[in-house]
């Protein structure tokens, strides 16, 4: 007991007591110790790591009040919710209050019946809070989301800068705790300044999360993917991301077609409509929710198994903080990302045409403009890359990572080391014969020897590099192209061309003094096998602990919790964790000890729920503590905290969809066509897509020869116009009409929408007539949906 009397002591017991752990996750110790020290403290970590804690303990060890200053409304609730659950008086003044709950609110903190108050910022500047805050003894304030006071950050909010000037106005100045998870310097230096944090503690954590598995994927039919992903995993919550609203309205509503309970969120949506919907994720009602970016700040589910980003997201800083949604509870959780060729251009485009921010002068502009290509461009690196897509991730926010995390869908693909020194070498010639003054698109076109107009118009089909890398798999090509950019001895120009330059290391490997080698995919692999290593992987979760009268005992813990959860009107994670819940089937818990033995039951929780469990555990288990699980390899129980860090190395083999996995199985809906054929197919329309170049406006006959042009021959069939209109016209874009003995044709209000319009014009001999003309969107409309849902001509005939 005398130890427990110390600060020491009194950490973990009050972590216990409140919040039922018994060890302290990296970094927070620190951070508690520094703020009760009195020392301004930064908190740098990524989401889900527990900020929380670090500066929820320390407000309970103080004397006096914490004012925890935070963004958002949504986020202030959960988090004051969370504090009641586990019995620490807290409450949160904000916009949503009433004027006499707010009243009542204020009155009971200057009675000093709170011990934390979340407070809004706008709040800070009113003379009724100002008053309270003279008078009240004010030990901390700790400021949530400290990245919005940053000018530098997207999430810039005008009423944090109301806070320093608050805390001028205190009698006492308290202690000043900041926690956020963005990393990058100048956001860092931002808040230490807005903040006048003196002299502050830094912590910056391992931006590490260990319970997630990352994947990149390319599937060719990205909805079909998706689907089976979220019905196989039927009964999780996650969040799919997707780029624009129409894609957001579209996935849902499909999900929903297949008897998904999905709901969805966008800015578009009424302010209740949006609310409603999260709500409805948040209490597992619609487990699901597809969103666009605007979904997710504040959010704090913590039982979100998956996030699927549908769409390539524009940088890795947004990349990391959605899928970092997933797995917020510690449990294994997977983040797997949609490739498609589509999605950067999508962005290159949207940045040209942001919109121009009239606080930043030209040259501003332009360095921001260029930053954000930068960045565009290492997250498109991220999707192809062979190496570890963890340590790709930990680099890029600067921390050394080991090269093999065994829990990303690179690390568990059996690649084989290729030496590329020559075709590295070849590359080099190349861009040096187009002395330097094209992108990666030509230079693979020339190393392969395309036949296409461009490289004719341009010149370049009598280089020597032409043609030296016939036949060679050009998404491999590109692949060393990105590798030897990231590797430096590329560079890519960072104009919006993109141009492709040398660098002083090129030589290196033409001296033949530096090797190049690369990570390929082997050879294809029978597809039987693809299907039962997914099944193996998705075992790797709560199955792999608990054993299936355990898993039964699971679900009926969670509709148990779900039950109670609906008569309190809270979201079911807030009563107990799936980590909870999982611990409660390994322990069996019987009586209040050994309930109060289980990770995430405190004191407080132990009170209002801990009896109702274990009436419940007793009559399952007949009042013995059955095994409802795995036994270790050393004969003991499976350990909760432990399985997360070490439950994802075993070593399986996933299949990303550019190898046959999923291709195969799109071969159910075409015939009889092989894995190979599929693969070839999915390439070409990759590459189709990938090299368009759309113009302002063009005919029917313009695109189709275009694509046609892209062509290989031996994997797809001639792309024909009629095939392409009959389509538009079965789908209402285009309507044929007789008038005059003459068939027209006639634009639909659908037609022009997509961006369909005619232009009249007069021939030679006199005759008017018309031309229907495609635009850019229309354009790229037809080039995608052709590549991707319909599927037309792609070896319809060809046979095997
Ligand atoms: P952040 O604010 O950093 O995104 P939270 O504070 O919401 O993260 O914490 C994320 C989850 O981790 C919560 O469910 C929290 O209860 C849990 N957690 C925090 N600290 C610990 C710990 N020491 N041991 C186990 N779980 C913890
Ligand atoms: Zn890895």
């Amino acid at each position: 007991m005398e130890q427990l009397s110390t600060k020491y002591g009194k950490k973990y017991e009050l972590l216990k007591q409140y919040f039922g752990y018994t060890e302290f996750r990296e970094g927070q110790e620190m951070l508690i110790d520094s703020l009760l020290n009195g020392q301004d403290t930064l908190g740098i970590m990524p989401t889900g790591a527990g900020k929380s804690i670090c500066y929820q303990i320390p407000a309970l060890m103080l004397p006096g009040i914490t004012l925890v200053v935070s963004p958002l409304i949504s986020l202030m609730k959960d988090q004051v919710s969370s504090l009641n659950q586990a019995g620490i008086h807290a409450a949160y003044l904000n916009s949503s209050l009433t004027v006499n709950q707010y009243r009542m609110a204020m009155q009971y903190a200057a009675q000093g019946r709170y011990k934390i108050i979340y407070v809004a910022p706008e709040r800070l500047e009113t003379e009724e809070f100002r008053m309270f805050a003279s008078q009240a003894q004010i030990s901390m304030v700790c400021v949530d989301e400290a990245h919005c006071v940053s000018q530098w950050g997207q999430d810039f909010r005008p009423s944090y800068l109301n806070i320093s000037r608050f805390v001028d106005t205190l009698h006492v100045r308290p202690v000043i705790g900041a926690f956020t998870a963005t990393a990058t310097k100048e956001v860092r230096d931002d808040i230490i300044c807005m903040l006048k944090l003196w002299n502050p503690t830094v912590l910056v954590s391992g931006f590490d999360r260990k319970n997630l598995f990352f994947g990149v994927q390319t599937p060719k039919n990205k909805f079909g993917a998706l689907q089976e992903y979220v019905v196989g995993h039927e009964d999780q919550s996650g969040i799919i991301y997707c780029l624009t609203r129409k894609d957001v309205e579209e996935v849902c509503e499909r999900l929903r077609s297949a008897g998904v309970a999905a709901t969805r969120y966008h800015a578009g949506l009424g302010d209740r409509e949006r609310q409603e919907n999260q709500d409805d994720f948040i209490y597992d009602r619609s487990p699901v929710m597809v969103a666009t970016n605007a979904f997710g700040m504040g959010i704090d589910k913590s039982n979100v198994r998956y996030v699927i980003h549908y769409n390539m997201p524009k940088n890795i800083e947004s990349y990391y903080q959605e899928a970092g949604r997933a797995g917020r509870d510690g449990e294994p959780s997977e983040c797997i990302l949609y490739y498609s060729g589509q999605d950067v251009r999508i962005h290159e485009f949207m940045m040209d045409q942001e919109p121009e921010n009239e606080a930043l002068s030209w040259d501003e502009r332009e360095l921001v403009q260029e930053q954000d290509r930068i960045r565009l461009r290492k997250m498109t690196y991220y999707c192809f890359t062979n190496d570890c897509l963890r340590d790709y991730i930990l680099r890029y926010f600067g921390e050394e990572g080991s090269g093999y995390c065994g829990n990303c869908s690179n690390c568990l693909t059996d690649y084989e080391e290729v030496d590329m020194t020559d075709i590295a070498a070849d590359v080099i010639t190349c861009i040096r014969e187009c002395r330097q003054r094209y992108g990666i698109n030509v230079i693979v076109g020339v190393l392969r020897g395309e036949n296409r107009a461009k490289l004719r118009s341009y010149g370049l089909t009598g280089l020597s590099s032409f043609g030296l890398r016939r036949g060679m798999e050009e998404t491999k090509l590109k692949n060393l192209i990105n590798q030897m950019v990231m590797d430096g001895f590329l560079l890519v120009t960072r104009d919006k061309y993109m141009l492709l330059k040398l660098t002083g290391n090129a030589k290196e490997i033409l001296d033949g003094n530096l090797k190049v080698t690369m990570k390929c995919k082997p050879r294809q692999e029978e597809p039987a096998a693809a299907d039962s290593t997914q099944q193996k992987r998705r075992k790797q979760r709560i199955s792999d602990i608990l054993n299936s009268k355990g898993l039964e005992l699971f679900d009926k813990l969670r509709e148990k919790r779900l039950e109670i959860a609906r008569q309190e009107g809270m979201p079911p994670y807030i009563i107990f964790s799936d980590k909870t819940l999982t611990d409660m089937c390994v322990k069996v818990p019987l009586n209040r000890e050994e309930m109060l033995n289980v990770t995430g039951v405190g004191q407080n929780k132990y009170e209002r729920y801990g009896e109702k469990f274990i009436e419940f555990i007793r009559e399952f288990s007949g009042g013995v503590h059955q095994v409802y699980y795995f036994e270790e390899e050393n004969g003991k129980a499976p350990s909760v905290e432990s399985y997360q860090k070490g439950g994802s190395a075993k070593t399986v083999r996933v299949e990303t969809e550019n190898d046959n996995g999923s291709l195969v199985r799109n071969s159910q809906d075409s015939g009889k066509k092989s894995g190979r054929r599929l693969k070839a197919e999915f390439m070409m329309s990759e590459r189709i897509a990938s090299q368009m170049y759309y113009s302002e406006k063009c005919t029917l006959s313009e695109l189709v020869q275009q694509m046609n042009d892209q062509r290989d021959a031996s994997v797809m069939k001639q792309i024909k116009n009629k095939t392409i209109m009959d389509r538009l016209i079965r789908e209402g874009y285009v309507q044929e009409t007789v008038c005059d003995d003459i068939q027209r044709k006639i634009i639909t209000e659908k037609g022009t929408a997509l961006g369909l319009f005619i232009e009249k014009k007069v021939s030679r001999d006199g005759n008017a007539y018309d031309v229907l003309y495609y635009n850019e969107a229309a354009q790229r409309a037809i080039v995608d949906r052709l590549l991707d849902e319909w599927r037309l001509p792609l070896s319809e005939n060809t046979g095997d």
